[in-house]
């Protein structure tokens, strides 16, 4: 972000309580770290676990032109150039709203339960060889990082790619409002979250929320095989123009896949007579390239270009992301999060693998899922199929109920529920031979990535 003395007056003081401003002041970019802050940004002190207040002289020495400062705070440093607002965290929501009007760019935002990195990535990727694309870096996806990630395009940019998550109800319709998307994706819609927002229809309400801050010509474009979509779309009064573009399995979609032909490191698959190739494994990886393929065509890019963008794809890290250790195991790391579906989409793909000695499930415990948690843990458990896995290792309370149902089914033994991950770990060093193959999977909490390096140094 460029931003002239001038602008940061107006863009602060409208909504966000300015009291005192510092004529002298050219801001260049914002950063709320003070431990990567670079000359010339404005530091904004966020209140988390962390006060960001206590760190502000650290920024200002580190190069800050100015920090802003929450009103109701005490101690404001003297002789530090200070910005006082009633709230940092609107003061910066402010900014990058006021801040993307002025981009003369096209932003696209994309929702959903699982997915939204994935795609998110797709997208960047896709649009990378015909734009100038800016997407959110890792998973910056939250009432901070959206902000934050607006703020960082440059005005030579054309395109934005920005993920939206949330936990509550509202929490879509501010990033919506901030970002102002010019095409909306909502991938799909899952339980995460479940336990916050009481049922998966007021998940779909919340997701729904992105068309709030749409452009009035903004293109929808979300998964048409959800009914909790296409009802909550016939529930919400779109007042704007938007068109509502939809995507999936069913031929009634707009954008839907007509054949899958599946490898051992991706997937094959057609949309009308254009055939695409994502190095990617998982079917509901097609489901995020379908998407991709909508939004890239809106966006005028031809077949051939998508699918040179398929085959540079980077994903972020942690999502079924295959990796051979130095000893030979195959690792598909899908550690970065779970939920029922993705649970099943993943041990679904990894069931299909072939070639290997032995196939390893170590699954963790699925957070955040309310009231129906063990019933979501045993299902899993129950549709584990014992002619395709040949171990399955659980790690937690939660996983264990994963256990108790698979080993009903599979020989004595080969199922087994590990408390903590040093047991866990202790036996995959002794069980673990080369190519036998291991499916990581669980939720952010249980940081099953851990384990990773007790794999890349077995012999
Ligand atoms: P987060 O809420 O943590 O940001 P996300 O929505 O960004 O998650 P990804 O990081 O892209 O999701 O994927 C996380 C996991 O969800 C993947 O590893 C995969 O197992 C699963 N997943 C990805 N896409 C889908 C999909 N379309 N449908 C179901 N599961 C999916
Ligand atoms: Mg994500």
């Amino acid at each position: 972000m460029i931003c002239h003395k001038l602008k940061v007056i107006e863009h602060m003081a409208e909504g966000s309580g300015l009291s005192v401003l510092h004529e002298d002041l050219s801001i260049q970019g914002v950063s709320i770290d003070s431990r990567t802050i670079k000359t010339g940004n404005l530091f904004v002190p966020i209140i988390r676990r962390l006060d960001g207040h206590d760190y502000v002289e650290e920024a200002i020495a580190k190069g800050a032109t100015a920090s802003l400062w929450q009103k109701d705070h005490p101690n404001p440093p003297i002789h530090f150039p200070l910005i006082y607002v009633d709230d940092c965290l609107i003061a910066l929501q402010t900014l990058a709203t006021n801040y993307r009007i002025e981009l003369p760019i096209k932003v696209i935002g994309v929702t959903g339960s699982n997915g939204k990195t994935t795609t998110k990535d797709m997208i960047n990727s896709v649009l990378g060889t015909t734009y100038r694309v800016h997407k959110t870096k890792g998973n910056l996806n939250s009432q901070i990082g959206v902000p934050l990630t607006i703020l960082e395009v440059d005005k030579s940019t054309d395109v934005a790619v920005i993920e939206m998550g949330m936990s509550e109800r509202g929490q879509i319709d501010r990033l919506s409002r901030i970002a102002q998307p010019d095409i909306a994706v909502i991938t799909m819609i899952g339980v995460s979250h479940l336990s916050s927002l009481g049922s998966r229809e007021e998940i779909a309400t919340a997701k729904l929320e992105i068309v709030n801050g749409m452009q009035d010509d903004g293109k929808l474009i979300y998964n048409g095989d959800e009914p909790l979509l296409i009802n909550g779309l016939k529930g919400i009064n779109i007042t704007k123009t938007i068109s509502v573009i939809s995507f999936g399995e069913s031929k009634s979609n707009d954008y839907n896949v007509a054949s899958i032909e599946t490898n051992s490191e991706g997937s094959f698959f057609t949309v009308g007579d254009d055939k695409f190739y994502i190095p990617l494994l998982g079917s509901h990886n097609i489901s995020n390239a379908l998407a991709t393929v909508a939004v890239a065509s809106n966006l005028g890019i031809g077949p051939a270009k998508v699918d040179e963008g398929f085959r540079s794809l980077k994903i972020t890290s942690m999502r079924m992301e295959k990796i051979i250790s130095p000893s030979g195991l195959t690792i598909i790391n899908d550690a970065w999060n779970a939920s029922p579906i993705s649970m099943t989409a993943a041990i679904k793909t990894f069931e299909e693998l072939t070639g290997f000695s032995r196939k390893y499930l170590v699954l963790g415990d699925m957070l955040e899922l309310g009231e129906q948690e063990l019933e979501f843990h045993r299902d899993i458990g129950r549709n584990i199929d014992p002619s395709k896995i040949d171990y399955v290792y659980t790690v937690g309370t939660l996983g264990r109920h994963i256990a108790l149902q698979a080993e009903k089914r599979f020989p004595n033994g080969s199922v087994q529920a590990f408390l903590d991950k040093e047991e866990l770990m202790k036996e995959l060093k002794n069980k673990l031979m080369q190519n036998d193959a291991i499916l990581l999977k669980g939720s952010r909490g249980m940081q099953l990535e851990t384990i990773l390096p007790i794999l890349f140094t077995m012999e």
